[in-house]
């Protein structure tokens, strides 16, 4: 079972969400990632494989600076624990980020149709598939853009969305059976 943390705010986003992060260890994990609004035009991502010391040893060695992040650690349902398929996982330009815990039943028949419309996966999970389908249904509203997400997929989820043209907003979507 994975953690999610998200964080908006005033404190330092980074330090927040790694504490939300090791608060959440317990439920087991392969690996861990996290994706800052540090101020530019794309997210400053970094995903690790392992414990979430070999992440947090990686942003102490080179903090990123912004109050707006979302984090993760993976428990691997479709592929192998690896940094690729580590999340947050991204659209083309970085500009949009997702977190997921859950297991997109459906993935492999929109991976097929995102591919033949020229979408490039990076990662071998179910989970990269929201992220590619948000860059494919942008229709310019980040809230619009995220509900036709989630009309698309089918299965279980806890979803965290942030969008670099929203800096402040995180998105989250739940379904449980
Ligand atoms: N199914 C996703 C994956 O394998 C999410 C797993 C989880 O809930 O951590 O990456």
């Amino acid at each position: 079972m994975c953690g999610i943390v998200g964080y908006i705010g005033s404190q330092n986003a980074q330090d927040f969400v790694l504490d939300g992060l090791e608060k959440l260890e317990y439920r087991g994990y392969d690996s861990a990632g996290i994706a800052v609004n540090t101020g530019e035009d794309k997210f400053h991502i970094v995903k690790k494989v392992g414990r979430l010391k070999n992440l947090a040893d990686i942003l102490e060695k080179e903090p990123l600076k912004g109050t707006m992040a979302i984090g993760h650690t993976r428990w691997a349902t479709h592929g192998k624990p690896s940094d690729e398929n580590s999340h947050p996982h991204f659209n083309k330009d970085e500009t949009l980020v997702v977190v997921h815990n859950g297991i997109i039943e459906n993935y492999l028949t929109l991976k097929k149709q995102l591919i033949e419309k020229g979408h490039v996966f990076k990662s071998e999970t179910d989970s990269e598939v929201v992220a590619h389908l948000a860059e494919e249904l942008d229709d310019g509203d980040f809230f619009s853009t995220v509900r036709k997400v989630v009309k698309e997929i089918t299965g279980t989820y806890t979803l965290l969305f942030m969008n670099s043209d929203y800096p402040d907003t995180i998105a989250q979507r739940v379904r449980i059976r």
